[in-house]
């Protein structure tokens, strides 16, 4: 039996791995077309037809739409914009709360706070990670908002159930799909599937254009708040003849022309990128279901999974070792993966402290706010297990890696199994 590697032996993998990128001609192209007419970026934020920007934003907005069938695409600089976008287009202010999935990129919740609103972390599932219903419906109160669900690693929420849960209560929904652009839901696009939905076109996700996000709606009065929050509402809606001055408060949330002849073209390869990490899925996970107290992630019935992470349910107690342990094994062998996630996020300062705006808590402390709201370890129990004791995930699927690569991911894994008592 060949020793591990973190003992000692060799590893079975010394080369690095290959780099997700998806960047070619068709984008440096379409990056120098744009930089020979000169006109990087033609918003204008005044009441003008430049206000909703140039000629391959437009472009790219009507792509994007036509693409996931939903009649408004609003480009911005960042999903993170776009999340904040959408909540204040939602109407979210001081005194309100926002359900929020616990385990997701920090904007995600951070987009409540901005409008003075209150996080409250509702639970996720352990089977798709994403937020629970039955948690969200024990999370409302008199004074919630909105919903932020996201289709965390790539997976679509339970949306047809939350969606009645915030028609029953009249929430707002906002569908944070930055990591499941291409995967479905009842034959549905994820991200479609709320009164508004966000994707990031980072460096990190699916398809980019260095930073970028897009925001759908099929509703013209949020597609028309969304505009006016990008760029500088508070000066357009006297020229505009908007009525509706909530949260018409305006950033420069603008995404530039380049990005978007990027945009165009990175759109077009959706489809196959997605299909690769699917197909890479499909084979390890055949691989890896076998071995003892590894769950591999799996799609529900009625979606299709995106793969942005290939997320791995470990249980120390079949194998007898660590979490920590395997994963530093793994490591070890050349694979470069996490124990968890994110920490979940009302475990971090801002939350325990309380401290957002200003010295003195606002917005928790905000007077306005009747509610009641416990940032205290413990409230998500399955959030805490799947982080603290049960998830490992990574980059394993994306279209870059061949067989190869993916053979020598599950050689990773079939090694430590077989040599697992040297671990305990
Ligand atoms: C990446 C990401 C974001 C933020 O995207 P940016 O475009 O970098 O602002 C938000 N939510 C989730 C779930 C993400 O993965």
């Amino acid at each position: 039996m060949a020793e591990l590697a973190i003992n000692g032996g060799t590893p079975v993998r010394v080369a690095p791995f290959p780099r997700y990128n998806t960047i070619g001609d068709e984008e440096k192209k379409a990056v120098m077309e744009v930089l020979d007419t000169g006109v990087l970026s033609q918003f204008l934020g005044t009441w003008h037809p430049d206000f909703y920007g140039g000629p391959r934003i437009q472009k790219l907005e009507k792509e994007w739409a036509e693409y996931f069938g939903v009649k408004h695409a609003v480009t911005v600089n960042s999903a993170t914009s776009g999340l904040y976008a959408a909540a204040g287009a939602a109407g979210v202010g001081p005194g309100d709360e926002v359900i929020v999935s616990p385990y997701t990129m920090i904007a995600s919740a951070t987009a409540a706070l901005v409008y003075g609103a209150i996080p409250v972390f509702a639970d996720i599932d352990p089977d798709i990670f994403c937020l629970s219903p039955q948690s969200i419906r024990q999370r409302i109160t008199p004074f919630t908002k909105a919903i932020i669900v996201v289709d965390i690693f790539g997976h679509p929420a339970d949306m047809d159930e939350i969606m009645a849960i915030a028609s029953e209560n009249n929430l707002i929904v906002i569908e944070d799909n930055a990591q499941g652009p291409g995967a479905l839901f009842r034959g549905r696009f994820a991200g479609t599937l709320a009164h508004m939905g966000v994707f990031s076109l980072n460096y990190h996700k699916t398809i980019h254009t260095g930073e970028g996000g897009v925001i759908v709606t099929n509703d013209d009065e949020l597609a028309e708040r969304l505009q006016l929050i990008r760029n500088h509402a508070e000066v357009v809606v006297r020229g505009k003849g908007v009525q509706n001055l909530v949260n018409m408060v305006g950033f420069n949330y603008r995404m530039t022309e380049i990005e978007a002849a990027i945009g165009s073209e990175q759109l077009k390869k959706l489809k196959s990128l997605v299909e690769a990490r699917q197909a890479n899925a499909a084979y390890l996970t055949e691989r890896l279901r076998g071995l003892p107290g590894l769950t591999p992630p799996t799609a529900r019935n009625d979606a299709t999974h995106g793969y942005y992470v290939y997320s791995i349910r470990y249980d120390a107690t079949a194998t007898g070792v660590s979490r920590e342990r395997f994963v530093e094994a793994l490591r070890a062998e050349g694979l470069g993966l996490n124990a968890g996630y994110v920490l979940p996020i009302y475990l971090e300062p801002m939350y325990q402290q309380r401290i957002a705006f200003g010295k003195d808590g606002y917005p928790f402390t905000y007077s306005g706010y009747q509610g009641v709201v416990s940032y205290e370890k413990g409230i998500c129990p399955v959030t805490e297990q799947m982080h603290f004791n049960e998830l490992i995930c990574g980059d394993f699927c994306h279209a870059n890696l061949g067989r190869e690569d993916l053979d020598d991911i599950v050689a990773i894994f079939v090694k430590v199994f077989t040599n697992i008592a040297e671990l305990r």
